[in-house]
């Protein structure tokens, strides 16, 4: 079979391959622990869904604008009031089908094949994927310091001819660290200096823990909105729990955004009118399930890290939000697909491995599941790799008796 040159560098979404294997174990009654997940277990807001259920009795399920309806715009205005503390209008405004279709959309609109788009490792699994979709390159860069906080210098020490964009994600996937208020405000300055895009992936911005303030990007914009190369891409899947709705949405330049919305148009036609409504409701609704969901992340992020820290050898930092600890498993094994591996094969503990997100010898372990998963799940990763511990565990019902060293 003949595919197309771009298509041949398109590898599967890992994560979403967890997703369906640790489904596929669960259905045949396999005691899996799925630590991979990047979704909340909660349900999502009622106000989300009596607005969608709304509009489905009315039987009125029509298309719409390719940007999105009006009730949403509104919405994301206001919520950019609320949170980038500026006013914008409807036309800077496009919902898309998940804030990944809004991050595509965007590089879509300013890359050319061979461009270059910078974002700081590790960095989150789509980037790399996404950047060779339009024929570009996708270039990681790895703070200098060992640490997950990259600094202006590392990024202009990257830059050429050919760089065109940066993608930031903070608070990071998977890193779980918040980039300083310094990093945020040199990167939004640089690239002002510098005429480049800036993608800033702000979707787990509302999910920060220990109190900290999450650094406000457009804070440090000096130019109009019309006339920045700055865009804002957020969605509901993450701080309303609702994954499964697949909104999204950007907002920059109108000009930029009206390139955007005509890529969309001809890609999907805009996200469903249906789903649209129901991220209208959330945005517009109660909004005290954010803030119940972001302390129950905290509170399990500190069970997640305090058990991890009983591990000999693992090194975490401690994540300022998100849903992720990024765990370094080097001193058992480098190769982070092979422990990956082994710890599915051995204990059924779903992890990612660190190589997806450009830093080998780590892991990815999410804490967005129950107190009892992660306690689980951590205590059968902390059996297989101690050889000081007993000989024998019981998962479920089975028994494993360990035959490695
Ligand atoms: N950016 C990051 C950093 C993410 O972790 C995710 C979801 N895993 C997305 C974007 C995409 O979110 P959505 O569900 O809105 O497409």
């Amino acid at each position: 079979m003949s595919i197309s040159r771009i298509a041949e560098t398109i590898h599967a979404s890992p994560t979403l391959a967890l997703n369906q294997k640790a489904a596929m174990l669960r259905e045949k009654g396999e005691p899996v622990i799925h630590l991979g997940g990047g979704e909340p277990k909660s349900k999502s807001p009622v106000d989300a869904i009596l607005a969608a259920t709304a509009l489905l009795n009315s039987g009125e399920v029509r298309y719409t604008p390719a940007g999105g309806i009006p009730a949403l715009t509104k919405a994301v205005i206001r919520y950019t009031e609320q949170f980038y503390k500026r006013a914008v209008a409807p036309k800077n405004v496009m919902a898309s089908g998940g804030a990944k279709q809004a991050i595509m959309c965007a590089l879509q609109t300013v890359l050319n094949p061979q461009d270059e788009v910078i974002y700081p490792a590790p960095y989150w699994v789509s980037y790399p994927d996404m950047a060779r979709l339009c024929g570009a390159v996708g270039v990681a860069v790895v703070p200098k310091d060992g640490t997950f906080q990259p600094s202006l210098k590392d990024i202009e020490s990257r830059v050429g001819p050919r760089t065109k964009a940066m993608i930031i994600n903070s608070p990071n996937n998977p890193s779980g660290a918040m980039y300083t208020e310094e990093f945020i405000a040199d990167i939004v300055r640089f690239c002002e200096k510098r005429d480049l895009y800036l993608i800033m992936d702000d979707i787990y911005h509302r999910l920060v823990f220990d109190g900290k303030k999450w650094p406000n990007p457009l804070e440090y914009a000096t130019k109009p909105i019309d006339e920045s190369k700055l865009i804002v891409v957020n969605g509901v899947s993450k701080q309303y729990a609702m994954t499964g709705f697949r909104i999204g949405w950007a907002v920059g330049a109108r000009d930029l955004i009206e390139v955007m919305t005509n890529i969309q148009g001809h890609q999907t036609s805009g996200p469903s009118v249906v789903l649209q409504m129901a991220a209208a409701g959330a945005i517009n609704g109660v909004q005290s399930c954010v803030e119940s969901l972001r302390v129950t992340l905290e509170n399990n992020r500190n069970v997640m890290l305090g058990l991890l820290n009983t591990i000999e050898g693992v090194n975490v930092a401690k994540p300022d939000g998100t849903f992720y600890c990024f765990a370094n498993f080097e001193k058992y094994e480098k190769s982070s697909e092979k422990l990956a591996q082994f710890l599915i094969d051995k204990v059924q503990v779903l992890t990612v491995p660190g190589a997806e997100f450009g830093a080998d010898g780590y892991l990815r372990l999410s804490y967005c599941g129950t107190i009892k998963e992660i306690q689980e799940g951590i205590q059968r990763i902390k059996w297989v790799l101690d050889p000081d511990s007993p000989d024998e565990l019981y998962i479920g019902n089975r028994k494993v008796v360990r035959d490695w060293k």
